[in-house]
């Protein structure tokens, strides 16, 4: 039986593109589940969690219960990192965006590769930084992982076999300063703790499942299916946002539409 999700960030109101992607979700599982991705204290919003589970159920969804909050689960993604650190596979990282930026000026800022520095520091700088900084980003160490795992594969329903290459995204971020997990790290302890055999989320997720394939075999975790759907347009040809309240689910029903005048307005 395979098991589907949805895990939306509860950083604003739902819109036409998060009701295609739970209905994608939904569809292709036997068994569906609703996860709150909610680690960022200051993005993240209960009452937004709320209005997620109101729309949700009046777009005719049904999961299991209960729905897991990230925010509740620290634990778990601690205890993952913890493994990763006992190996030598995580490093503290007290670099600042702006270093960051800096070292890389060629690349758009959304986009920059760490450039590694931090994997160099003898264990004695290590040590005098974290004495002095008391905190740090933790980053995977991808090079290192991968002489572990050797070559990776995963099935993508549209691509087929594809080979991970996390090494394109560099040493990414495991643990924040101040949130202590990350998005890769808790959405692969997620589905694997709770068994999401096809993951289904959009395009715009695919480059993030080269590391999340590698997490998988590094922590020992079954290997999920995925696939990536479109991305809705709105009629400007741009990507439907959080902040676009006018196609938001709840803007879309005060204006009198039923959830069958929204299925209807999606894709196939
Ligand atoms: N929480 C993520 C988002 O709202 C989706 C995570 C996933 O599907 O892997 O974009």
């Amino acid at each position: 039986m395979v098991v589907t999700r949805f895990a939306p960030s509860p950083t604003g109101y739902l819109h036409l593109g998060h009701a295609y992607s739970a209905l994608f979700a939904a569809s292709k599982g036997a068994r569906f589940l609703l996860r709150i991705e909610d680690i960022d204290p200051l993005r993240c919003k209960p009452e937004f969690t709320d209005a997620i589970i109101e729309d949700l159920g009046w777009l005719g969804l049904c999961w299991e219960q209960p729905v897991r909050k990230q925010a509740e689960h620290l634990a778990d993604y601690a205890a993952a990192l913890d493994i990763l650190k006992g190996r030598g596979l995580v490093y503290p990282c007290f670099c600042t965006r702006r270093e960051i930026i800096l070292s890389a000026p060629h690349s758009d800022d959304a986009e920059v590769v760490y450039p590694g520095t931090c994997r160099h520091l003898t264990p004695d700088e290590r040590a005098d930084k974290m004495a002095q900084h008391r905190v740090a980003n933790w980053r995977l160490d991808v090079a290192a992982a991968l002489r572990e795992t050797g070559a990776l594969f995963w099935h993508d329903a549209v691509q087929g076999k594809l080979e991970a290459q996390p090494q394109i995204f560099g040493d990414v971020v495991l643990a924040r300063k101040d949130v202590p997990t990350s998005y890769h790290l808790s959405v692969v302890v997620d589905d694997y703790l709770q068994g999401v055999g096809l993951v289904t989320r959009g395009v715009d997720l695919f480059t993030s499942t080269h590391v999340h394939r590698l997490l998988q075999a590094l922590l020992g975790y079954n290997v999920s299916d995925y696939h990536h759907h479109e991305l809705l347009n709105d009629k400007n040809g741009r990507r439907f946002a959080k902040r676009d309240q006018s196609v938001t689910l709840r803007a879309l029903r005060a204006q009198g539409m039923t959830s069958d005048d929204i299925k209807r307005l999606l894709p196939e």
